[in-house]
């Protein structure tokens, strides 16, 4: 049960951080399942802009039955459940590996904006809950958010730059001005997330948000768990893209009764 501070801190912030919410043990597990799919061809990963190093791998939960444990642990699915103030389905998952030296930026954006546009996501009733892999520093490439921007829409200062999808932009699609970005900071001001490994940072799907790139020698990978109302399911439209990314068969998320790794060992 989430508790009512933390209720009241996520709708003020809009992000809520979760620290040491899985063992090491635990996280030691999800680490290899996470090299395995990085190291693995699909049409389902993303590479640097270098052609070698993986940035993204997405829809992990279709790839490996761990992942697809995860999801029903009680230890994400739940604050999910109370933030949304609704049953959940995944909308995505998505891996970031984040390479050593290499993994690149991602620009400020609202997730919101590019699930509406390129997906019909009808509302922001839709969370990014972040297990972090590594520890997250600032060397390499913490999360940054401006806490209370997800109640600014941004749609109007939201240009839509590239087509395609993932794969074929590695930088932005639909980006916002400059301009908005610094008056939403001149009022909010930033926060850098950093926390340890099995740390669980939860967002909003209208909080504006980046991260640097990876300066320091080591990894740090963070699996995106995204979480939408299933009272908000998306619309029909032409060239949906795949369900790896984007769900379009929406079933609600029952919970385990058993940590996830438990539940994978059986
Ligand atoms: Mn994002």
């Amino acid at each position: 049960m989430t508790s009512v501070h933390d209720l009241e801190f996520f709708r003020d912030n809009g992000y809520l951080l979760l620290p040491n919410a899985f063992t090491a043990q635990e996280v030691d597990a999800l680490a290899g399942r996470a090299a395995e799919a990085s190291g693995s061809e699909s049409p389902q990963r993303v590479m640097e802009k270098d052609g070698r190093l993986v940035r993204a791998v997405y829809g992990v939960h279709l790839l490996e039955r761990t992942f697809d444990l995860l999801v029903r642990d009680r230890r994400v699915l739940e604050p999910a459940r109370d933030l949304l103030g609704a049953d959940v389905y995944v909308h995505q998952t998505q891996l970031n590996p984040k390479a050593p030296l290499i993994g690149d930026v991602w620009e400020w954006h609202q997730d919101f904006l590019y699930w509406a546009r390129d997906d019909g996501m009808p509302r922001p009733d839709v969370l990014s809950v972040a297990v972090f892999l590594d520890d997250v520093t600032e060397f390499n490439g913490p999360i940054f958010i401006i806490p209370g921007s997800h109640k600014a829409s941004l749609d109007d200062e939201t240009a839509t730059v590239a087509d395609g999808w993932e794969t074929a932009a590695q930088g932005v699609r639909h980006r916002i001005e400059t301009d908005t970005i610094r008056g939403v900071v001149e009022e909010h001001g930033m926060v850098s997330v950093k926390a340890a490994r099995g740390s669980v940072l939860i967002f909003h799907g209208c909080v504006l948000h980046c991260s640097p790139p990876n300066l320091s020698p080591l990894v740090r990978a963070i699996l995106f768990i995204r979480y939408n109302a299933i009272t908000n399911t998306l619309r029909t439209i032409p060239n949906p893209r795949p369900e790896w990314v984007a769900s379009r068969r929406p079933s609600v998320v029952e919970p385990l009764d058993e940590p996830f790794l438990a539940a994978a060992v059986r």
